[in-house]
């Protein structure tokens, strides 16, 4: 750079000198100084014209002008700098249409909306998925376009770790799975898939369960009258059969049990949650009732069972499904607390306006890793303990699934060999105050 500037002052010098002695000579120093200047003046500027017309149109293809000094390294700097700046344009591009393509091919429907919830970006999918104008509905807020209330009310929620299942607009028979991950600066991308398969297949796991528990009821139902009226002639029977037939009368009656919750679940499973089959659940009383049928579910284990009950609160919900999974949690009580423990049930207020209905028992306990997979169909901590004290291993699968239908959760805490407690926790949507109706409301008692 240096060295540019030595040429720059040289040329000037070059052209000075010889302008003073050719002043000195003619004594017109002045104008001759004035015509090297220019001379020197008319350089740069023709530099400046070629500069000029090389970054105006030349720029990006043709080589920088032949130019020296000063002017030679600021084009070769401006040279190297589009040079440069071209390589990263041509890479960036490159990357715009390989995203461009992988967006394209993506099967899944992907739309990346901003903190006012208006579509910034979407792909083809999401375009064909949803009936959206890739270019026209830019700008425009998705809840004015996607506008099933199941989506709107997720949206609104912000559960990101949670997916929604639902009818495409088009087609009610396709099913999507929506996801909503958050991202950047207030981004959230709405990324949803066709399910349908899998929705296929799981529907014919569920009506074949349901077709094999209806198929396999009415022969059951006929073996178990015989069992029945053989156990009525019992003294006419041979001693040898005796034991048999009280056997054969367990096992028909286990897998009825087992076939009636299967049938639950596969009712639960098919049937949507509709806001007519809602009633004003009395829990209050439910509970109370609950607490008699333990007494003598329990016999001679003789648990001492408290309850604490809110009186004043009651839910909105279907009375028999809520009735099936508090009951299920109760019986589990009974059946997992060895004779003289303590058993409470409470129906109390919660934060925010919830409700809270919580069994604990100073039971056998669950070790924290089976906790997770309570839920599961059939799974069981001790499988010859759930089938001697009459369990199905099918109890908290429809507790779950109860409780999912009225927006509800399940909560389990429990510690090996010092009990447990599971709670269900209603959202404050589902509670009813109502005035207390009996003097013993909120009693704490046995
Ligand atoms: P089951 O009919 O076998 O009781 P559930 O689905 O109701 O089936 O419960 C699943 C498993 O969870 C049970 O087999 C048992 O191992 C465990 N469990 C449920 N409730 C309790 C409890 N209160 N105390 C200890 N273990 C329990």
């Amino acid at each position: 750079m240096m060295k540019s500037w030595l040429t720059e002052f040289a040329r000037l010098l070059a052209l000075c000198a010889p302008a003073m002695i050719l002043g000195a000579v003619t004594t017109h120093l002045g104008w001759s100084l004035l015509g090297a200047v220019l001379i020197f003046l008319a350089y740069h500027l023709g530099n400046l014209y070629r500069l000029q017309r090389w970054l105006q149109t030349d720029k990006a293809r043709k080589h920088p002008p032949d130019v020296g000094g000063v002017w030679g390294d600021l084009v070769a700097t401006l040279y190297r700098e589009s040079k440069h700046r071209r390589r990263l344009k041509h890479r960036l591009g490159h990357l715009l249409d390989e995203f461009d393509e992988f967006t394209r091919a993506m099967p899944d429907a992907m739309i990346v909306i901003d903190e006012q919830n208006v579509i910034r970006w979407l792909n083809e999918a999401a375009a064909s998925m949803f009936e959206l104008d890739p270019h026209a509905d830019l700008g425009q807020r998705i809840g004015h376009l996607l506008r099933q209330p199941e989506f709107q009310h997720f949206l609104h929620q912000g559960r990101y770790d949670s997916t929604l299942e639902l009818s495409s607009p088009q087609q009610a028979d396709i099913r999507l799975s929506v996801r909503i991950v958050p991202f950047g600066q207030q981004r959230r991308l709405i990324a949803a898939r066709d399910v349908s398969d899998f929705f296929r297949l799981e529907q014919m796991r569920r009506d074949f369960i349901a077709n094999v528990s209806h198929e396999l009821r009415t022969p059951l139902t006929v073996l178990s009258g015989y069992l029945e009226s053989w156990e009525e002639m019992r003294v006419q029977l041979p001693e040898l059969l005796r034991p048999s037939l009280e056997h054969m009368r367990g096992q028909t009656a286990r897998m009825q049990q087992i076939i009636d919750d299967l049938l639950t679940l596969s009712r639960l499973d098919s049937q949507l949650a509709r806001a007519d089959d809602y009633e004003e659940v009395p829990i209050p009383a439910m509970v109370s009732a609950l607490k008699e049928d333990a007494i003598i579910l329990g016999g001679s284990a003789a648990h001492v069972i408290d309850t604490e009950i809110d009186d004043t609160l009651w839910l909105r919900g279907v009375t028999k499904e809520l009735h099936s999974a508090m009951a299920n949690l109760v019986s589990n009580a009974v059946r997992y607390t060895p004779a003289g423990g303590r058993i409470c049930l409470r129906w109390v207020r919660a934060e925010n306006g919830a409700a809270r209905f919580e069994v604990s028992d100073s039971g056998i306990g669950i070790a924290a890793a089976d906790i997770p997979r309570l839920t599961e169909r059939f799974y069981r901590v001790d499988k010859g303990r759930s089938r001697a004290s009459g369990g199905t291993g099918l109890g908290l699968a429809i507790v779950k699934h109860v409780l999912e239908r009225h927006g509800a959760r399940l909560e389990i805490l429990s510690k090996p060999g010092l009990g447990s407690t599971f709670s269900c926790l209603f959202p404050a949507s589902r509670v009813l105050q109502k005035p207390i109706e009996s003097p013993t409301a909120g009693s704490l008692g046995n």
